[in-house]
């Protein structure tokens, strides 16, 4: 189970969900998981260098607090 945005009103909203909580749009089983896949291709990239620069901070703290002397 992951979310995504409504494709009617563009909140967030289950995948898998039969329909949308926020405007109460009907979809197709499917329809969400194709679009949630289609999001995640076009913000995949963005998202992936938005972790990688996390990652290298939280690793750079870490290094700074084991070089300290105890
Ligand atoms: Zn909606």
């Amino acid at each position: 189970m992951s979310l995504t945005q409504c494709p009617n009103c563009s909140r967030r909203c289950f995948t898998d969900a039969a329909y949308c909580p926020n405007c109460f749009q009907t979809f197709r089983p499917g329809l969400l998981q194709a679009f949630a896949v289609a999001e995640e291709k076009a913000f995949g990239v963005k998202t992936n260098a938005l972790f990688l620069s996390l990652f290298m901070i939280w690793l750079a703290v870490l290094l700074f607090f084991q070089l300290q002397p105890h």
